[in-house]
C-alpha cells in the first residue's frame, strides 16, 4: 500500500481531516490475509500438484500491489485422512503436504481439522494408545504445539479454535468446543477487549443452511456437521467485537449474518475432494481485507484447476 492510500485510509477511519507527518504511523493501515480450507493433500487425483498450483496463485496474489496479503491461514483438513489409515498413510499425506507448503511466500498459521486428526473413528486403524493417535502429529507439526491459539496482527486480534472433540462412547470425532478451551476462549476474549475487531477460525461451521437448501427445511444436521455447544457460548462473541467466524468442513461458500457476526465457509482448495467444483463453486480460497474501520470484505478466488482422472 502506497503512502496516499494508507493516509486516505487512515483519515475515513478516523474522522481525522489531517494527519500530521509522524502520526499516521500510529493508525493501522488496512490489510490482507487468505484463507484455505479444506485441502485433503493425498497422492491420487493430481492433489499435490493441485495444491502446489494453489500455493503458487496465493504467491500471485499476496505479492500483487492490489491484492498484497501478509499472511495465510489454513482452515483444517489439510491432508485427505488420518482418521481411518495406518501411520504410513497419514505421515505421506504430511510429507506431500509440507512439500507443496514450502513454496509459500508469505507465513502461515494452521487450524486442526477432523481429517488431521489419527484414529478419531470407530473404524480406525491407529487405536487409542498408540504413540501418534491424535492430535499429537498436528500440534507438533504445525500448531507450535497446541491445537489451539490466538495472534494478533494489524489492530485486529485472530484466534483458532480446535472445534474437534471425541464422542468417549464410539471414539468418532464430533464437532463441539470443550470446557478448557471455552474458558481459555473467554479470557482471550477480556484480554482482547471490546473494541478491537475479532477474528475467529473453526474448522467444523457454526451454522449452516446447505443441507436446508439441498435436502429440504427440514433436515438436520448432527454433532458430526456443526459445532454442537454453540448455543452455550454464542452470546459470548457477541459481547466482543467478534466480525467474522471462518470454517470449513462441508466444502460449500456459504455467508450467513447473524446480529453483528458474519459466519463464511470458505469453499475448498480441494473442491469435492479433487473430483470437482461443489455446487458449481471452484477449487479456491478466500482472500479478506480487514479495513482500518473494523470492517472486512471476502473474496473467493480460483486457482483454475483442471479436474484429472
Ligand atoms: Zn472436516
Amino acid at each position: 500500500m502506497n503512502r496516499r492510500s494508507l493516509l486516505h485510509l487512515a483519515a475515513g477511519a478516523s474522522g481525522l481531516s489531517a494527519i500530521s507527518a509522524g502520526a499516521q504511523d500510529a493508525v493501522p493501515a488496512s490489510f490482507r490475509f487468505l484463507f484455505a480450507t479444506d485441502i485433503h493433500v493425498q497422492p491420487e487425483r493430481g492433489a499435490t500438484e493441485g495444491f502446489t498450483q494453489c500455493v503458487a496463485k496465493m504467491n500471485a496474489v499476496a505479492a500483487a500491489a492490489e491484492t498484497k496479503a501478509d499472511f495465510l491461514i489454513t482452515g483444517g483438513d489439510l491432508i485427505m485422512d488420518a482418521l481411518e489409515v495406518g501411520m504410513d498413510r497419514a505421515l505421506l499425506e504430511w510429507s506431500l503436504f509440507d512439500e507443496a507448503m514450502m513454496g509459500l511466500e508469505i507465513p502461515a498459521y494452521h487450524t486442526v481439522g477432523n481429517h488431521d486428526i489419527v484414529g478419531w473413528s470407530s473404524k480406525a486403524v491407529v487405536k487409542p494408545g498408540e504413540q501418534d493417535y491424535g492430535k499429537k502429529l498436528f500440534s507438533d507439526r504445525y500448531g507450535e504445539g497446541r491445537t489451539y491459539r490466538s495472534f494478533d496482527h494489524g489492530g485486529w486480534h485472530f484466534i483458532l479454535l480446535d472445534s474437534i472433540s471425541q464422542n468417549p462412547q464410539t471414539l468418532d470425532y464430533e464437532g463441539r468446543i470443550d470446557d478448557d478451551q471455552l474458558a481459555w476462549l473467554q479470557a482471550d476474549l477480556e484480554k482482547t477487549g471490546k473494541e478491537t475487531p475479532v477474528v475467529l477460525v473453526s474448522h467444523i461451521p457454526f451454522f449452516s443452511v446447505w443441507h436446508q437448501v439441498i435436502k429440504g427445511p427440514t433436515f438436520a444436521l448432527d454433532a458430526k456437521a456443526l459445532v454442537a455447544n454453540v448455543f452455550e457460548f454464542r452470546k459470548l462473541l457477541e459481547t466482543h467485537n467478534v466480525k467474522l467466524v471462518l470454517s470449513g468442513h462441508g466444502h460449500v461458500l456459504e455467508k450467513i449474518e447473524i446480529g453483528r457476526i458474519r459466519y463464511i465457509q470458505g469453499g475448498a482448495v480441494s473442491g469435492m475432494w479433487w473430483k470437482g467444483p461443489v455446487y458449481g463453486n471452484p477449487e479456491g480460497f478466500g482472500v479478506v481485507e480487514c479495513r482500518a474501520d473494523g470492517e472486512f470484505t471476502y473474496d473467493y478466488e480460483s486457482f483454475d484447476w483442471k479436474v484429472r482422472a
